[in-house]
């Protein structure tokens, strides 16, 4: 079971799991919760913000000062992590006999019309032939009983596979939703990292084709850590849930927002070239960082949120890693200078 299950913690770089770790034991130690590898991974993916139902269940236990506390995280893992295993299996299993109990009825039904239909040829013989009237009559009647029995058989067959044709919508309609959730960041709804490795190797091959330009932004929060430890992680994942919608709604339909990982996101411009790229960066820096974030039900303002951006244009023949490390390059190079601002990377620089 879950043998082919990809590492959800591949994308997890040292420097985001040691912060992850640091944050983690912080809470655990906070609620005086042993840091057993159980209530550890529920802190570390809660830090992460993977499920947002998880993170919601997690914090109403936190608050509940229960005395079973750690008994309430046990089943809050099980149900996460290991149901989810065996939910999948279910839906396997059902699917599975689904299929099996159509193939049966259809045999059978099938088996069924081709003994009706053997029965009618014997009769056409018989009503061609100069058989005795009484026994054709008694012959008719009987494919006259075959035929209303066929009817209730068909009707029955129909409504049987209009019913599974329904469970088979559903299903589709439940793996459809898992399928968007596994492209969407939990914490900011935004698409995630896996959606954005999709989505740039098709607008590379696009831009490529159409020999159009196309730029790629990375961006990173400034000194998160230190937000986090001024005012909390819960507060700072706000901050990341407002960068993202800002993000969001200040680009274009065709562009595209990904978080590419803890504190960072990234958005391809495609028909972008550099200079432009550069003026697009330039404005969200500047729009995010005249925001005034406020604590809700108070006037006190939290500290400046800044984002420092890096940006490279694709080049020719350049691969989508090749575009990504010069597109962090920069960003490195815009931390370097300062922060909270915007630096490009030039092709073969
Ligand atoms: P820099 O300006 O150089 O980027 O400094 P920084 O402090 O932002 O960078 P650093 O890499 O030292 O720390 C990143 C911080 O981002 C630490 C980590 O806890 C925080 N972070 C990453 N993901 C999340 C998250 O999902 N929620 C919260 N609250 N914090 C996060
Ligand atoms: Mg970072
Ligand atoms: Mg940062």
């Amino acid at each position: 079971m879950g043998k082919n299950k990809p590492n959800p913690y591949s994308d997890d770089t040292y420097e985001k799991a040691a912060a992850n770790l640091r944050l983690a034991l912080s809470i655990l130690g906070e609620h005086r919760l042993p840091s057993s590898p159980i209530n550890y991974r529920l802190a570390y993916d809660l830090i992460d913000g993977r499920s947002r139902s998880l993170n919601t269940e997690f914090k109403t236990i936190l608050s509940s000062d229960s005395d079973d506390m750690n008994e309430d995280l046990w089943a809050l893992y099980r149900r996460f992590y290991v149901q989810d295993e065996e939910a999948l299996e279910l839906i396997r299993a059902e699917l599975q006999g689904i299929v099996s109990g159509v193939v049966n009825e259809c045999g059978s039904a099938s088996g069924d019309l081709l003994g009706y239909s053997d029965r009618l040829n014997s009769l056409a013989d018989l009503v061609c032939s100069d058989a005795d009237s009484e026994l054709t009559l008694v012959a008719v009647r009987d494919a006259i009983k075959d035929t209303r029995q066929v009817a209730v058989s068909q009707q029955k067959l129909g409504c049987q596979l209009a019913e599974v044709l329904k469970e088979v919508r559903e299903i589709h309609k439940a793996i459809d939703e898992v399928r968007e959730e596994s492209h969407v960041d939990p914490l900011t709804g935004v698409s995630n990292r896996r959606a954005f490795d999709l989505a740039l190797a098709s607008l590379i091959d696009k831009s490529v084709e159409h020999n159009e330009p196309l730029s790629l932004l990375l961006c990173d929060i400034d000194s998160f850590k230190q937000f986090n430890d001024d005012y909390g992680h819960l507060v700072g994942d706000k901050v990341l849930q407002f960068v993202a919608k800002q993000l969001k709604n200040s680009i274009k339909g065709r562009d595209f927002v990904c978080r590419f990982g803890g504190e960072e996101f990234a958005i391809i411009l495609p028909h972008t070239p550099l200079k432009n790229g550069l003026i697009v960066a330039d404005q969200l820096r500047l729009s995010i960082s005249k925001s005034r974030l406020k604590r809700a039900n108070s006037d006190e303002v939290y500290g400046n949120v800044t984002l420092s951006f890096g940006v490279a244009e694709l080049a020719a023949d350049e691969t989508r890693n090749d575009l990504i490390e010069r597109a962090d390059r920069a960003l490195y190079k815009a931390k370097h200078n300062g922060r909270n601002r915007v630096e490009a990377s030039v092709a073969g620089e």
